[in-house]
């Protein structure tokens, strides 16, 4: 039987372009997903965009376009984003798609019908101008809502509600059974926490917003903006619909998050699910954030960093790298550009790069440019065979809690240590008769290494991956290999004719 994964990614709220915070996630998602393919897993990858809102409407108002016209085009920069950093979703739905609509109605009838969903009055703090509620704990000083900074009041309007409290018991008893339902471990203790200290049931609409999709019994009434984005998750699996693909992905293996958005995934949406008769997730796993130069990301003070642009002008593996190498996945970051060049120039263009780079153009040179026979193996070709096959089920473990610097860590052991066994054999010194099958072996060594560096960097840095085959003359398609037999030692065969070096990291200038 074929393993299945499914993992997503959130779908983004689009009011706004694509951020370092967006890039992070996603790079490390399509990390997982293409290890997950190369280990024989059947993936679903998920990914999309959130698209209704009031903050939606109020920013289409102020460009003069419709809401329709600007999430269409802020899909467009995600869109285009995922392409520029290799990025391989299996979907990308969008909230305001009719399949997602149809399903997030259906589950709203059905939680209606069987008394989950129930006619209420909601009270809270409300922004006029701003036509939004607001939680006590977010008015700034004065009671002053946190956008316009103008004074919101108290209002009480006809609202549906989620019994969400009905579902503090089973959620504890199942985070008790399934402790890594949430990871890293502290982010568990946090949400069992907030779950012991009571729920309380949960505003699931908003009366006259026009910008979302109506309930279905009651048309004035629009979906809270949260609810409907997670039902993303099992509409873009037709849940309800065709469930083909539901009872092929569902649960999902990972719902990967930054721990801002955690509670939604943690609590609220798990408490949906248990509702619906679904299984949950089997894990959600909620990353830190960067902060740029010290401070959080923000507008006002020029600390956004645009993806985009940083992929543009250093290389877009140099970012996916960065990003998942220099921070533990888990804990939050500081993102600088000199700790950033440093990160690039060390790992990739003087380790990595250089390694394929001294190499190359030796057997072009001595080996009339064909990979060379292997010849006697000596002791130390065994330790650095052995050192190589060590990673794979070192590299196993790390994947398995999404531990990714780890997992780069060790592969650079051996990226350091293949260096370090062309300095000591000096294959360039092995110029005379007497030492051609020295010579021979210790090219092939090295070769067949960067053969296996590329196979296990594919889900870190695709293309610059598939270019290490390349130059190794190999012609196959990284994408459709699998670790169990393409990981095996021996896969270059002598006689193939290599492509010159070119180098693939080029050194940046501080
Ligand atoms: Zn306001």
């Amino acid at each position: 039987m074929k393993k299945t994964f499914y993992l997503s990614t959130p779908v983004y709220y689009v009011n706004g372009a694509p951020h370092l915070g967006h890039a992070y996630t996603t790079v490390a998602a399509d990390t997982l997903v293409r290890y997950k393919r190369l280990s024989g897993w059947e993936v679903f990858f998920l990914t999309g965009s959130d698209e209704y809102g009031n903050k939606i409407l109020r920013s289409a108002k102020d460009q003069k376009v419709t809401p329709f016209e600007l999430v269409n085009k802020m899909v467009e920069r995600f869109q285009n984003l995922w392409q520029t950093l290799s990025i391989s979703y299996d979907d990308f739905i969008r909230t305001t798609e009719e399949r997602h609509i149809r399903v997030v109605r259906n589950v709203f009838q059905k939680l209606l019908s069987q008394g989950d969903i129930y006619k209420g009055k909601y009270e809270g703090w409300y922004c006029v101008p701003c036509e939004s509620f607001w939680l006590e704990g977010q008015l700034k000083e004065g009671g002053l809502c946190p956008e316009c900074g103008r004074p919101a009041e108290i209002i009480q309007e006809e609202s549906y509600f989620f019994r969400l409290s009905q579902y503090q018991e089973p959620l504890l008893d199942y985070f008790r059974q399934n402790p890594d339902f949430v990871l890293p471990r502290t982010r568990m203790n946090e949400v069992m926490k907030f779950v012991k200290s009571g729920l309380r049931d949960l505003s699931v609409t908003r009366l006259n917003l026009k910008w979302g999709i109506p309930s279905p019994i009651d048309e004035q009434h629009t979906i809270y903006v949260w609810v409907d984005a997670l039902i993303n998750y099992i509409s873009a699996l037709g849940y309800s619909l065709n469930e083909t693909k539901l009872t092929k992905f569902w649960p999902a293996n990972v719902h990967l998050v930054g721990k801002d958005i955690l509670k939604f995934h943690a609590v609220i949406w798990p408490a949906l699910l248990l509702a619906l008769g679904l299984a949950l997730p089997q894990r959600v796993f909620a990353h830190g954030w960067w902060k740029v130069n010290g401070g959080k990301m923000s507008k006002s003070q020029g600390r956004v960093i645009d993806p985009l642009q940083l992929a543009q002008d250093y290389g877009s593996d140099q970012l996916r790298y960065f990003l998942l190498r220099e921070v533990p996945f888990g804990q939050d970051g500081t993102f600088s550009k000199s700790i950033f060049i440093k990160r690039i120039n060390s790992d990739l263009a003087n380790d990595l790069g250089n390694l394929l780079n001294r190499t190359l153009p030796l057997v072009t040179r001595y080996c009339q440019g064909k990979i060379p026979s292997p010849g006697e193996e000596k002791a130390e070709d065994k330790k650095l065979k052995e050192a190589v096959g060590a990673v794979f089920p070192r590299m196993e473990l790390s994947m398995e809690t999404l531990s990714f610097s780890v997992a780069l860590t060790e592969i650079w052991k051996v990226v350091k240590l293949t260096n370090l066994y062309v300095d000591r054999n000096a294959p360039w010194q092995l110029t005379g008769k007497e030492n051609k099958e020295r010579l021979s072996r210790v090219l092939y060594q090295v070769l067949e290494t960067l053969r296996i560096l590329g196979l296990l960097l594919f889900p870190f840095i695709p293309p610059s991956a598939q270019k290490i085959w390349q130059q190794l003359g190999l012609k196959e398609d990284l994408e459709k290999q699998l670790f169990e037999k393409a990981g095996k030692w021996g896969g270059l065969i002598p006689g193939t004719e290599i492509q010159s070096a070119k180098p693939l990291f080029p050194r940046i200038k501080e």
